[in-house]
This record gives structure tokens, sequence and C-alpha cells, in this order.
């Protein structure tokens, strides 16, 4: 005979049971789930070559000054900033001819009307190579690694004197050469942009073009890695230097954050898990993926740059993207921006006997692990929310299936408001909507899409929904 209150002792029972088994599986000492290194990506990281970088970043210092204002030295001279661009351009093609033509090559040149240490109308030239992804679609997805090819000496607008720009940032052009080298004997199904910009010692103005003309055009640009000053200067006698580690800067708060945004934040929170902010932390965990066996390390700084400096990250940012930017450790303010020089027995100027090939090499590889990471990984989920209808001390949140199709599911993470990084985290499967036992009043939560073999998006810090 049916009883009622039997019925309901019951299934309270198998709820009680089934909450617990959540509870439990939603346990604070819950780590991040660390997926075992991709083989393909770590194949490419085997190929990064430090002597290629040495050999590359010779070959820009070899070019005397590569000043952006140096732009109508005629290239054939194999003198100043254009004949650089070339020689850019030349090696992007060579790795494209070595990969059946995977590789668009091209440029996004324009004439820079006079302005901030642009005394006349300058062409300014970026050159870029495209390794398209593969997969329909997840191809309008792009993640960029951007360097600047431009150097300067001591007087921003001199371009008779050598300016080797060594470390600042030939380095961060090698970053960009030997990633599009290693990486484009690989296919991922999303696309990786391969950039190197001029124009920033003088204002920012190649990357900001570039970035401009990228939301002009659509481009979902979903991550941008800035790397300058990336050659670890290695002057004799520095006991302060770190080679087992690289500094990710990145902003906390959207550059783009609206009046309502900010006020949100405000409210909740949320200084410190801007998308910037999401992808300095992807970066750091991809190091201790990968290059935690070679004892190197990314350090996180939450700012958004260091002080009285700049770079072309700002420039992304300003237009809605991602972007952080990696420097070296520790600078050595006589080696950037420097006329090449000794007085009273210190050497000064950007030179090549500076740099550390080996530091410049983990860098590259940091920055290949991470382009071929989001490259390879699902997108990451759309229209995250956290349900805020009542009070409760559980927590729902909600999302819209990653675009794309890679994904077969998804990780909750979560950490104490206080925490800088994930503390947490928890493969909830292939669903879009979960409740979980962690109060949504103590941590602050964040959504990713994962596939089969352990690629992930990028974090998303979900927006509550009333
Ligand atoms: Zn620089």
């Amino acid at each position: 005979m049916f009883n009622p209150k039997v019925s309901f002792l019951a299934i309270a029972g198998v709820m009680a049971t089934l909450f617990l088994t959540v509870a439990s599986a939603f346990a604070q000492q819950d780590t991040v789930p660390m997926p075992a290194p991709d083989p393909q990506i770590a194949a490419a990281l085997k190929e990064i070559s430090a002597a290629q970088i040495q050999k590359n970043i010779e070959q820009l210092v070899s070019f005397d000054t590569r000043q952006t204002l140096s732009s109508d030295i005629p290239p054939l001279g194999g003198k100043g900033v254009s004949a650089a661009a070339e020689w850019i351009q030349g090696e992007f093609q060579k790795y494209s001819s070595q990969c059946g033509d995977c590789l668009e090559v091209r440029t996004d040149q324009f004439l820079q009307p006079p302005a901030s240490r642009i005394p006349q109308a300058t062409t300014i030239t970026n050159v870029y190579a495209v390794l398209r992804g593969t997969d329909p679609a997840n191809a309008g997805r792009m993640y960029v690694v951007t360097g600047h090819y431009d150097s300067r000496n001591s007087d921003p607008n001199d371009i008779s004197n050598a300016a080797p720009g060594a470390n600042d940032d030939a380095s961060g052009t090698a970053v960009s050469l030997e990633c599009a080298r290693v990486l484009s004997k690989h296919r991922f199904p999303a696309t990786i942009i391969f950039l190197t910009v001029a124009g920033e010692e003088q204002g920012l103005y190649g990357s900001a073009h570039f970035a401009k003309m990228s939301k002009a055009v659509g481009w979902e640009l979903e991550a941008v890695l800035n790397n300058d000053i990336v050659g670890g200067d290695n002057t004799p006698g520095d006991s302060q230097r770190n080679p087992h580690i690289v500094r990710v800067f990145s902003e906390g708060v959207a550059s783009t954050a609206t009046p309502d945004e900010l006020q949100r934040i405000r409210a909740l929170g949320g200084e410190s898990d801007g998308p910037s902010r999401q992808l300095a932390r992807y970066v750091a965990e991809v190091a201790t993926e990968y290059l935690s066996a070679a004892d190197f390390h990314a350090m996180l700084v939450f700012r958004h740059d260091r002080y009285l400096r700049g770079g072309d990250h700002s420039s992304f940012n300003e237009q809605g993207f991602a972007a952080v930017r990696l420097t070296e450790y520790r600078e050595n303010y006589n080696h950037q921006h420097q006329n090449v020089r000794t007085e009273n027995g210190i050497e000064y100027g950007d030179l090549p006997k500076f740099v550390d090939y080996a530091y410049t090499a983990n860098v590259a590889r940091l920055n290949a692990a991470t382009l071929g990471s989001l490259a390879s990984a699902p997108a990451p989920p759309a229209d995250v929310r956290l349900l805020t209808k009542q009070l409760q001390n559980d927590s729902t949140l909600e999302w819209k299936v990653s675009p794309g199709g890679l994904a077969t599911g998804y990780e909750v993470l979560w950490r104490d408001t206080t925490a800088p990084d994930w503390q947490h985290g928890k493969n909830v499967g292939n669903v879009t909507k979960v409740t979980v036992p962690v109060s949504k009043d103590n941590v602050v939560f964040g959504v990713r899409a994962v596939d089969a073999k352990g690629h992930r998006s990028l974090a998303i810090v979900p927006q509550p929904e009333r």
C-alpha cells in the first residue's frame, strides 16, 4: 500500500545523501584540477632555441638603429627601422615556406601624423604572421603574442646614433619570432597571431593602430601577451637578478569598464577579476604546468605596469581586449634608453652582451605554451551568471555552452576574496547549471570550459543575476 509518509522520508533520505555527496565533492580541499601537459605543446617548447633567439637579437641590433623616425632611411642600406621591418617579414615568410605556407604574413602600415615625439608625418609598419585556426567554428578566436621592434637611445628622437635595443625590445621581438617558428610546425583549432610593432618608444603608436584596426574589423582577440624587456639583464656583479622569474603585469579592472560596471565592481569586490587579470592567472598556471621542471615561474604583479613606464598591452586594454605585459624580474636602467658609452667605468647601452639568451628562451617557452594552450582549448563559457534572487548559503551558477563545440565539460573555480589566485576547483561535468554548497558571500567564483584532453579556457567570473 502506498504510504506517503514513508515515501517522503525515503525521498528526503536520498536527497540528503545526494546533497552530502555534492557537499563533500565541493570540500575546501578540492584543489584546482591540473591536467598533464599536452604532448604537442611540450614538443614545440623543446624546439625553442636560445641560440636562435641570440641570432635574431644580434640581427636586430645590426640595423644600428630601429628608431621609428628612421623609417625614411632606405632598407637597402641595412640600417634603420625599415630594414628591420623587411627582415622580420622575411623571417616570417621563411617559417611559412617551411610549413607549406601555413602563415599569412602581413603588414599593417600607416602614416602617423605629427604628434608627441612624432615631429613630422612618419610611416609606421607593424609586421605580423597569422597561423589560422584549423577549426572553422573556432578560427575566429585569436591569441596574440607581441613585442616592439623599434628602439631608442638617450634622446627619444635621435636617429643618428646607435640604438641597439637588444633587451628593449629585440628580446620581445625575438619571442614573437621564435613562437612563430616553433608553433607553425603544429596546428591548432583557434588562430594565433605573431605580431611585432613599431612606434612604441614614441608613444605606443604601432600597437594603438593594430588594436584599433582589430576592433574595427571585429577580430576576437581573446588574449594578448606583450613581451617588453625580457632579456633577463645579466650585468656582471648584479646579485639581485633572478633568472627563474618573469613578471606578468595586468590591470585588475578593465580600462573600458563602464560607470555601471565600476559601481558593481565596487559593491561586490571585483577589483582583481578583470579579463586581463584572468589572463595573468592563466599564464601563471601554464608556467606551473610546463616550466616548473625548468625552475621557471611567472610572478604576477597586480598592477597595470611599472611606475613611470608604459607598454603596448595598454593599447589593447584600451580597446577592450585582455592583455598583459611580461618583463624580466629586475631591470637595469643603465642598459635601457641609453647612448652606448662608458662613463666612470660604467658601461651604458642596451647591448646584446647583457642579454641572457637562456632566460629569453624560457620566456618564449612560457608564451608558446600559453598560446598553444589557449588555441587548443574550447572557447570560454558564455553569459556566466551567479543567481542571487534569494538569500541562501548555497550558490547557483548558470552559463551558456562554450561556443565552437570543443568543450566536454566545465570547471567551477573559487577562492577566498582575499586570495590572489584560484584555490579550489571542481569539474562539474557537461552541464550549464550547478548549485554548489559554497557561499557566494565568502568566495569569488569562476567558470571555465575544458575538453577531454584537459585544455581549459580562460576563466569567466559570473555576473550577478537578480
Ligand atoms: Zn620597450
